[in-house]
C-alpha cells in the first residue's frame, strides 16, 4: 500500500518537474549560470556583454542590409510599372492607327464598289453594243475592283488582328502592374517591419551600451583594489571578497530613516504604461521630499554608477556581503550620488539623495520611469556592476523587508535576513 502511494507520489512529481521543464525549460538554464567569484569572473561578463553587442551589431547590418535589398526591389518594381504604363499607351496608339487605317480602308472599297455599280447600271450595256473596246475594259475594271476588294479585305482582317493583340497586351500589361503595385506594397510592409526591428537593435545597443560601460568600470575597479589590497595578487583568480576590506555587516538596515512602501518588489501593474503582471525589481520607498538622505543599507563597495538612464535615472549599485552572502543592492531615481566607484561605504555612508519628482520626463525630467518622489531599493544576489541583463531569479525579495503596501517606519532599525 505504501509503495503504491509513493510510486504515485514519484509519477506525479516526475510529471509536475517535466512539465515545468518544458515551461520554464529556460529558467533554471539561467538560475545555473555561475555568479561571479573572482576578478576573472568579472572579466568574464564584461566579454559576454561586448559579444552581444557584436551580435547585435552585426544582426543590424544584416537588417540594414536587407531593407536596401527590399528598397531596390521596390524600385525595380517601380521602373516595371512606369514601362507597363507605357508599353500601355504604345499599344493605345497602335490601336487607334489601326482603327484610322481600318476607316481608311473602309471607305476606300465602299468608294470603289459605288464606282463599279454606276458603271455597271448606267454604260456598261450601251458600251458593250457600241465598242467592243469597252467591255474588255469592263472586265478588267471589274477584276481591278474585286483585286483591291479582296486585297482591302485582308488588311482590314491583318488590321483587326492587330487591334486584338493590342487589346490583348494591353490586359495583360495591366494584370502586370496590378500584380507589381501588389508586390510593392508588401515589400513597402517588410521594409517597415525590418524598421522597426532596426529600432529594437538600437535600444538593446543602448542598452548594452550602458551595461558595458559600468561593467568596464567595475572591472576596473576591483583590478585596482584586488592589485593594491592583497598581499600576493592573484591577478583573474583573486577573489572579489578579498580585494576589498569587506566591511563587515551584521544585518540589513533601511536606506532611508522613514519611509513607506509604495509599490511592492515582484508582479504587478505597470503604474505608468499600465501593462499586468510587469516586472518590479524592487522596493519603492515614498513619504520623503526630494534632497533627502539615503544610507547604504548594508556596507559594501560601490560597483556601478549610471547617471541619467532613461528609466531610472540617476542609478547606484554597491556590492555588500551579508551573512556571508554577496549581494548587489541597488538604488534608482536619486537625485545626487556622493559617492564614486570603489569607494567604500558603511551603513551610515549617505550614498545620495532622493529624487523621482523633478527627474521624472512629466516634469521635464530625464527619468520615464518615475512619476514622484521616491527610492526604487532593490537587491541582487552575487556581485554585479548594473541590474540589466541580470537574470529575474537573481532580483530578490530584499532579504527582511516587508513587502506589504503601506508598510511605514520611522527609524531605520535593523532587519535581518
Ligand atoms: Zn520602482
Amino acid at each position: 500500500m505504501i509503495r503504491r502511494i509513493l510510486k504515485k507520489i514519484f509519477s506525479f512529481t516526475m510529471i509536475f518537474l517535466i512539465s515545468f521543464i518544458c515551461i520554464f525549460g529556460i529558467i533554471p538554464v539561467q538560475a545555473a549560470e555561475k555568479e561571479p567569484q573572482t576578478l576573472g569572473d568579472l572579466k568574464q561578463i564584461l566579454a559576454d556583454l561586448k559579444k552581444q553587442k557584436a551580435q547585435n551589431d552585426a544582426e543590424k547590418e544584416s537588417t540594414k542590409q536587407q531593407i536596401e535589398a527590399k528598397k531596390r526591389a521596390i524600385r525595380n518594381a517601380e521602373d516595371e510599372i512606369t514601362k507597363a504604363e507605357s508599353d500601355i499607351l504604345k499599344a493605345e496608339e497602335k490601336i487607334q492607327e489601326s482603327n484610322i487605317r481600318i476607316e481608311g480602308l473602309k471607305e476606300q472599297t465602299e468608294k470603289v464598289l459605288i464606282a463599279l455599280q454606276q458603271m455597271q447600271s448606267q454604260n456598261a450595256y450601251l458600251e458593250y453594243l457600241t465598242d467592243a473596246s469597252s467591255i474588255t475594259e469592263l472586265v478588267m475594271r471589274i477584276a481591278a475592283v474585286e483585286q483591291i476588294t479582296s486585297s482591302n479585305q485582308k488588311n482590314l482582317k491583318d488590321l483587326e488582328n492587330l487591334i486584338e493583340q493590342n487589346e490583348q497586351l494591353k490586359k495583360d500589361l495591366a494584370l502586370k502592374e496590378k500584380e507589381l503595385e501588389k508586390k510593392i506594397v508588401t515589400l513597402e510592409n517588410a521594409v517597415k517591419d525590418l524598421y522597426g526591428d532596426l529600432e529594437s537593435y538600437d535600444k538593446f545597443a543602448l542598452d548594452i551600451d550602458t551595461q558595458i560601460k559600468t561593467a568596464q568600470e567595475q572591472v576596473n575597479t576591483y583590478t585596482k583594489l584586488c592589485a593594491s589590497s592583497s598581499k600576493s595578487y592573484l591577478g583573474d583568480k583573486e577573489l572579489l571578497t578579498d580585494c576589498t576590506n569587506t566591511p563587515y555587516n551584521a544585518g540589513w538596515l533601511k536606506p532611508l530613516v522613514k519611509g513607506s512602501v509604495t509599490s511592492l518588489w515582484g508582479s504587478r501593474t505597470d503604474p505608468i504604461t499600465g501593462k499586468k503582471s510587469s516586472w518590479h525589481s524592487g522596493i519603492d520607498i515614498g513619504r520623503n521630499s526630494e534632497g533627502t538622505p539615503i544610507y547604504a543599507a548594508a556596507a559594501g563597495t560601490v560597483s556601478g554608477i549610471i547617471s541619467r538612464y532613461s528609466c531610472g535615472g540617476n542609478m547606484l549599485f554597491i556590492n555588500v556581503v551579508v551573512g556571508g552572502k554577496q549581494y548587489t543592492t541597488y538604488y534608482y531615481h536619486l537625485l545626487k550620488i556622493n559617492v564614486k566607484m570603489g569607494q567604500v561605504v558603511t551603513q551610515n555612508t549617505i550614498i545620495g539623495t532622493v529624487g523621482g519628482g523633478s527627474t521624472s520626463t512629466s516634469r521635464g525630467g530625464y527619468d520615464r520611469c518615475t512619476t514622484g518622489a521616491h527610492l526604487h531599493f532593490g537587491v541582487m544576489t552575487g556581485f554585479y556592476s548594473a541590474k540589466t541583463g541580470t537574470p529575474k531569479s537573481r532580483q530578490i525579495k530584499p532579504p527582511g523587508f516587508n513587502n506589504k503596501k503601506g508598510y511605514n517606519w520611522s527609524t531605520r532599525t535593523a532587519y535581518y535576513g
